[in-house]
């Protein structure tokens, strides 16, 4: 019997281009999206990575300098001053965490592109929490997903049981590598409290070829509470139901910070933060 790599790899081999000469799909610039655009796997594959002129280990220090001194709205702002702003990729999962963190975005820079990783596997507490969003801060969002028969294939398997990281490697982590090539920083919402391998990060990183941007590195949780209430900004519905981080239906469940989240599986991050 074939393990799931296996099983993946020759699926891959039976979806690959039939010859080298069949065109694929043209690349896309997610500058030129419309509103709510969706980018597939497919339609950015073969796009060049930017060129990234700044990607040292000395030129992260001195930025982390910099930025250490400011509050998070400060940081983003300076962002914008210190990169082009067709260079920075955002996502957001549409959270807990993300009504703060997307309503200071669209306030500094409203015609910001946001990215969400549409896993196939969301609740649909978290589309229609998206959904009032875009709608509430005048978000424009792209979705990021899989293939249509790369996510079937973890339907079928149901990979999230067997195998979480292989899971998240193809509803998560791939399709987003396919597109950060056309960026430079990658800006996150990760905040330290949130685990212990967020409780290690800094505000500037270098993590596979991008450099990381997490400005609400040092936010805390009552301060992110107090934004969101004080702008009358709803949380999350699940929120309320005890849910204090929410990811996908088959790997979430109430509970204290991200403790919830794949219950009695090692795993504590999906991947793309690492
Ligand atoms: S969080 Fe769970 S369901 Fe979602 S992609 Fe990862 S393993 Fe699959």
């Amino acid at each position: 019997m074939l393990t799931i790599a296996e099983s993946y790899k020759l699926m891959s081999s039976l979806n690959a281009p039939v010859s080298a000469s069949e065109p694929r799909a043209a690349p896309v610039s997610a500058a030129s999206l419309p509103l709510n655009a969706t980018i597939s796997a497919a339609s950015v594959l073969g796009h060049p990575a930017a060129p990234n002129p700044i990607i040292d280990d000395q030129a992260i220090v001195r930025l982390n300098a910099e930025y250490r001194t400011l509050a998070f709205e400060e940081r983003l702002r300076r962002l914008y001053r210190d990169f082009p702003a067709d260079k920075i990729l955002l996502t957001s999962s549409f959270a807990a965490t993300s009504a703060y963190f997307l309503h200071i975005v669209s306030r500094i820079r409203p015609e910001q592109r946001v990215h969400f990783i549409d896993t196939g596997y969301h609740f649909e507490e978290t589309l229609k929490y998206r959904d009032h969003l875009v709608e509430r801060l005048g978000l424009q969002v792209s979705d990021v997903r899989a293939e249509d028969w790369q996510h079937q294939f973890t339907v079928e398997e149901q990979t999230w049981k067997r195998d979480p990281d292989f899971c998240c490697s193809v509803n998560k982590v791939e399709p987003l590598e396919t597109i950060k090539g056309q960026y430079q920083v990658w800006v996150s919402s990760l905040m330290r409290w949130q685990s212990e391998h967020r409780a290690r990060l800094d505000i500037f990183e270098i993590r596979r070829g991008i450099i990381k941007f997490n400005p609400m590195i040092d936010v805390s949780r009552e301060e992110r509470d107090r934004y969101i209430a004080e702008h009358d900004i709803p949380f999350h519905p699940l929120v309320a139901q005890g849910y204090s981080s929410i990811g996908c239906k088959h790997c979430t469940v109430a509970g204290e910070g991200r403790s919830g989240r794949w219950l009695g599986k090692p795993k504590t991050e999906c991947g793309l933060h690492l």
